[in-house]
């Protein structure tokens, strides 16, 4: 039976990478007919973040993605949070040192480090020196009276090859050699990632391990610990790092790249927009086509067409990709993704006018990319001076203008309502009144209304923005 797990550490909000693997792993599984688990690891105690976990399932809620096992459905491997599987890590840990496997390391920091400088003065690429390998009973007992409190190592056989067979890296032999006896558990007895992630996965019957390649130099150890208790390993995928657009691994630090799935949420982008998105980050569908339904990426997902050579993140194209399903939608959701950033700019409130907020988003639809976006694309229906561009105000210096501006100001004053035919008929009038047509009379209204000359529908503008805002722009010209 298929059976794969997200297993994220609490550090954080939900990063695009672990989004990925998460997906991955998730379509994999639906494809497949298997299991999709989420794992809490946080025994790394130190790097965990208060409400991270809660914050990591609404964002894979959000997402769109479900789950069989977890923190929150349970299931029949609970619990899924390592900190509350202490008791089966440490029965694993003292069977490892009961067959010799692992033993207890006192060495102190300073200790360990004097024994990395006496290697690198040597040319020798620094791993543990093995002080503690081999001490006695008395020896153990001496340092405990001492007050040091142990780790536990695990004893790396020499002389061995451990080959890691993935489905995306091909064949990746390690020499047992190259690495060091490794802390499987701190002196406070919390066990390390690669001991904690091996013992769940087993236990949890993991058939696929598909997970970030940051990860690959990570799995000889864990394949040690799977030989160790004699477990059966599972089959591995490491997919390829995403970089940014200068083809740099990306850093979480970096500001100029939104980077975590709670910030696209937020910004207002639509959840299957960001999935089409993140799936294509290092898998590729056969055809050309680009835009998937998540039923669609059920259906093609394999693991044989998951690339690997490094993603590039192409935040421009994750706009391109959003408008292109905004587009599509019913506008009332598309009024989801921009009422909180009208709100928070204050231009609207809950009292206003659910109709007129559902005219101005439809106006901008077509060419909004995400929610926050309405923002600066509407402001001029919100600001009281709005500004002139240079190009308006060249219109504007015209010698028809006063004529025709005042002419459509007298038309709007007769107006009893103000829709967008009523806007149209009025131009017409004006037309007709002056003789002033095309782009001698609609640039220099559009310009005096707007402060610019492209823009959306015109007479949808001018009566969206009503008649005392219109009314007022216009007085400006011809007084
Ligand atoms: N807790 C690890 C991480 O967040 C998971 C690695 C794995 O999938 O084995 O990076």
């Amino acid at each position: 039976e298929v059976r794969v797990r997200f297993a994220p550490s609490p550090t954080g909000h939900l990063h695009i990478g672990g989004a990925r693997s998460a997906l991955f792993n998730y379509l994999f599984a639906r494809h497949q007919g298997g299991k999709f688990v989420i794992r809490i690891e946080d025994t790394d105690q130190q790097r965990n973040v208060e409400n991270a976990e809660a914050k990591l399932i609404d964002s894979m809620r959000w997402l769109g993605v479900d789950w069989d096992e977890s923190i929150d459905v349970g299931g029949p491997y609970a619990p899924y949070r390592s900190m509350d599987r202490m008791d089966i890590y440490t029965n694993h840990l003292q069977q490892l040192i009961d067959e010799g496997k692992a033993y207890y390391c006192y060495c102190t920091p300073e200790e360990l480090e004097k024994d990395r400088e006496e290697q690198k003065a040597k040319g020798e690429t620094p791993q543990y020196a093995g002080r503690c390998r081999h001490l006695t009973l008395d020896q153990r007992q001496k340092l405990e009276q001492e007050g040091r409190k142990p780790s536990i190592r695990f004893l790396v056989p020499k002389d061995r090859e451990y080959v890691v067979s993935d489905h995306v890296r091909g064949q990746v032999t390690f020499e047992s050699n190259g690495i060091g006896d490794f802390v499987i558990a701190r002196p406070d007895g919390i066990p390390t990632y690669n001991f904690a992630v091996t013992v769940d996965d087993s236990l949890m019957k993991i058939s696929h391990v598909i997970r970030g390649e940051e990860h690959l130099s990570n799995t000889p150890r864990q394949l040690m610990v799977y030989e160790a208790f004699g477990y059966e390993t599972p089959e591995f995928a490491h997919v390829a790092l995403i970089l940014n657009k200068d083809r740099q691994k990306m850093s979480k630090r970096d500001e100029s790249v939104v980077q975590f799935v709670e910030q696209y949420r937020d910004l207002g982008y639509l959840p299957e927009a960001l999935l089409n998105f993140l799936v294509l980050l290092g898998w590729s569908p056969e055809g050309e086509e680009e835009i998937f339904t998540r039923e669609q990426l059920i259906e093609q997902f394999s693991l044989e067409r998951v690339s690997k050579s490094p993603a590039v993140f192409d935040q421009e194209k994750l706009k391109w990709m959003n408008n292109h399903y905004i587009k599509q939608q019913p506008v009332e959701r598309v009024v989801e993704l921009c009422k909180p950033h009208l709100l928070a700019a204050g231009w609207i409130n809950e009292q206003s006018d659910e109709e007129w907020i559902k005219r101005l988003v439809a106006l901008y639809q077509e060419q909004l990319h995400f929610g926050a976006e309405i923002v600066e694309l509407a402001s001029l229906f919100f600001q009281d001076e709005i500004e002139y561009g240079e190009e308006a105000k060249t219109v504007l210096s015209e010698d028809q203008v006063p004529t025709v501006l005042k002419a459509f100001y007298a038309e709007l004053q007769a107006l009893e309502s103000f829709t967008d035919e009523d806007i149209k008929q009025a131009l017409k009038a004006v037309q007709k009144g002056t003789g002033f047509k095309g782009k001698a009379l609609f640039m220099p209204v559009r310009a005096a209304v707007t402060g610019e000359l492209h823009g959306r529908d015109l007479n949808h503008t001018i009566s969206l923005l009503g008649k005392e805002k219109v009314s007022g722009r216009l007085l400006g010209f011809i007084q």
